[in-house]
């Protein structure tokens, strides 16, 4: 019996990871199409300057309106994308986006001054990126001061020398330099401290427990005091609450970003959130 049972479960199981294979393949097809078809959006989440309350920065986030699904998060598509490598032309299109959009907001006279862009392990990797950006920026206009590119921990820690020479190459073009989610990955702080980097992103995974998980807390202010001896920015994602604020804002963590400030949105509605929710989320 125990014999049939497994048998049954096996093909199961294999039957389950075909039809997976088929849909992955699927699913690549249409998210190039999309790419082609213009069916991907940039939304923009805000990030506040945690002292003053200001908008000083967006982060943009992909996201894919399918004409059937409706908006699609990119952890459906971002991981197969990665794998496909898809996510090289989709990152460069997001890049071309946001750093089109920071144009058009610097016209208008609106903060924020700075606009941060995901880059993928797999982009960063394959090099020439600063050959990339430098084109993007001349082909918009966009002074490189105002762009921010976020990296993985992973991507600067997995090969630290390539690493360090690419960084040095963006940041020679000017841009500025973000880890992210920082603390999920394999970090040295030997290398770390020889990454020529700007500003650490503390894993909203360790401000969810912020401010009543003494492990949290230890973890937080571990990094904000590191962030801090390197004489780097340092910025809390995923801040829902205001108690997890107040903390971070007592540690001296610079920046937040978080559902409490702002979701990710559409460009044009960034600006109308922004003028309300500073003095709500700062309440001390
Ligand atoms: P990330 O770069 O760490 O971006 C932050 C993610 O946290 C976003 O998810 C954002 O919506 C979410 N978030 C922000 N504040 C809160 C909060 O208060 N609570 C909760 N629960 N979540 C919050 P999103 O937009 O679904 O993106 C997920 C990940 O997909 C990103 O994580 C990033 O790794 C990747 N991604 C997004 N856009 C791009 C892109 O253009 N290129 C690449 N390579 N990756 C991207
Ligand atoms: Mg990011
Ligand atoms: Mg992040
Ligand atoms: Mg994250």
């Amino acid at each position: 019996k125990a014999k049939n049972d497994g048998r049954a479960t096996y093909a199961f199981y294999s039957q389950e990871l075909t039809t997976c294979a088929r849909q992955r393949v699927e699913l690549i097809a249409a998210l190039r199409q999309a790419l082609e078809h213009g069916e991907l959006r940039v939304h923009y989440q805000p990030i506040h300057d945690l002292r003053s309350g200001q908008m000083v920065s967006a982060e943009a986030l992909v996201r894919w309106q399918h004409p059937e699904r409706g908006l699609v998060l990119p952890d459906e598509f971002i991981p197969v994308a990665e794998e496909n490598g898809l996510i090289g032309a989709i990152d460069l299109w997001v890049l071309e986006q946001a750093c089109r959009q920071m144009r058009s907001w610097l016209e208008a006279g609106q903060t924020p001054g700075l606009v941060a862009v995901n880059i993928s392990t797999r982009l960063f990797g394959r090099g020439g990126l600063d050959l990339q950006v430098a084109d993007i920026l001349a082909r918009t206009g966009l002074d490189a001061r105002h762009l921010e590119l976020e990296i993985t921990e992973s991507a600067v820690m997995d090969d630290p020398d390539s690493a360090r020479r690419q960084l040095q190459r963006l940041r020679d073009l000017g841009v500025r330099l973000a880890i992210d989610d920082f603390g999920t990955g394999h970090s040295s702080l030997q290398r770390l401290k020889s990454m020529p980097v700007d500003k650490l992103k503390i894993d909203r995974g360790f401000v969810a427990g912020l401010p009543a998980d003494g492990k949290d807390v230890a973890i937080a202010r571990s990094v904000i005091v590191l962030a801090h001896s390197l004489g780097l920015t340092v910025l809390a994602e995923g801040i829902e609450q205001s108690e997890q604020a107040d903390f971070l804002r007592r540690n001296h963590c610079h920046l937040g970003q978080g559902y409490l400030f702002g979701r990710p949105q559409p460009a044009e509605e960034l600006f109308r959130a922004a003028a309300v929710l500073p003095a709500k989320a700062l309440a001390d």
